[in-house]
């Protein structure tokens, strides 16, 4: 789910220095909102909420209602109450100086009020679960993960990675980058004791590759932009950028004519219109940008990667726990920048590759 700030105007103009700030933090909020997607955690916003407060010097007290005997602080100070239901919270902000502003924070359209598919409007809610593949499908990301490792081994082997681009740090398993993992012409797969096959590493292996994963929150963005199982099999296993081209490219003349794909719901309703939300959105926060449609499905791809990127960092922390001696898990979390850089550019690769499939149409080649 997604979440968005919202301003009320009624005694803004008690307390203009405060109300501004207000107003560019809500202009901020809502360009993070566009560009995670639909997807900004509610604690990112709540934070930026409380460091606004307090850098006006007011004290964030929580829910005053709850609290026995409350003396408003003399510096000022910004309440907040939740609402669990709605999952909305409402912030009053009182300065030093009187008046009051208030701030709503509230899923936005693609959050826990959704009920319909973003991309052809049916309702999906009560039904079976369709998760949100609809920027990059399942698939690909576990085409991703596997060559990422790999690739990753290699950068660390090699050491040029470490030398050029990331910090270099001790590391937990022993090895710096630039040393070798396996003896040259040993037979032993790339990596050594680090492979993927090993039966050591199976275990963070198979849990990165599990369907599972990929299906919970870090692909499907806590439900942001959930689809339903029509939308998900139409788009099949292409990513936004090749769905997108695949239809700019007139590929899929035949098919469209013949009523089999609507270009829309194929590359994505909620996708539609998005230059002119991110253009607006980057304008009141001060931002040029060039507004390509293919820069901005780039950012919204890239965006989902770190999310994506987030999950895969709790999953190997958690995995330390379990399983303390895996190298290859150990690895990963020393020399996680590596995986970062690696990751990001496969993964960009993938999604940036030209498509070749059927997108699960029969007689159909690409
Ligand atoms: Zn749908």
């Amino acid at each position: 789910m997604g979440y968005r700030l919202v301003v009320s105007r009624g005694r803004l103009h008690a307390v203009s220095a405060l109300a501004s700030s207000v107003q560019e933090l809500v202009n901020d909020v809502e360009r993070l909102r566009v560009a995670a997607a639909g997807a900004l955690d509610r604690s990112l916003v709540t934070s930026l909420v409380n460091d606004l407060a307090r850098r006006h010097g007011l004290e964030p007290v929580g829910d005053i209602s709850k609290r026995k005997n409350f003396t408003p602080p003399l510096s000022g100070y910004m309440t907040e109450v939740q609402n669990k239901t709605t999952w909305a919270s409402v912030f009053e902000l009182f300065p030093r100086g009187g008046g009051k502003v208030t701030l709503s924070l509230e899923p936005d359209e693609y959050g826990v009020a959704a009920e319909n598919c973003p991309n052809c409007g049916k309702r999906v809610i009560g039904q079976k679960p369709a998760v949100a593949h609809n920027i990059i499908p399942q698939q690909t990301w576990k085409r991703i993960v596997s060559a990422a490792i790999s690739e990753c081994l290699q950068n660390i082997e090699s050491g040029n990675l470490t030398k050029k681009h990331v910090r270099s740090f001790s590391s937990l398993s022993g090895h710096a980058s630039g040393v070798r993992f396996s003896a040259p012409d040993s037979g032993e797969p790339l990596g050594g004791k680090f492979a993927p096959e090993k039966a050591e590493n199976k275990p963070i292996v198979d849990k990165l590759l599990a369907a599972g994963l990929i299906n919970s929150a870090y692909a499907a963005q806590d439900n942001a932009g959930k689809q339903c199982l029509d939308c998900e099999r139409k788009q099949s296993n292409a990513t936004l950028i090749q769905r997108f081209a695949l239809i700019k490219e007139k590929k899929l003349q035949s098919q469209i004519e013949s009523g089999a794909i609507d270009p829309a719901t194929f590359v994505g309703a909620q996708f539609q219109g998005l230059a002119d939300r991110f253009k607006a959105a980057d304008r009141k926060a001060s931002v040029t940008t060039t507004g390509a449609v293919e820069e901005l499905l780039g950012r919204v791809t890239i965006a989902q990667i770190g999310r994506f990127l987030l999950g895969i960092e709790k999953c190997i922390e958690e995995e330390y726990t379990r399983n303390p001696n895996s190298p290859l898990n150990n690895l990963l979390l020393d020399h996680w920048e590596e995986f970062v850089w690696s990751f990001r550019s496969v993964a960009m690769t993938q999604c940036n590759a030209n498509y070749s499939g059927s997108l699960g149409i029969k007689g159909l080649v690409l």
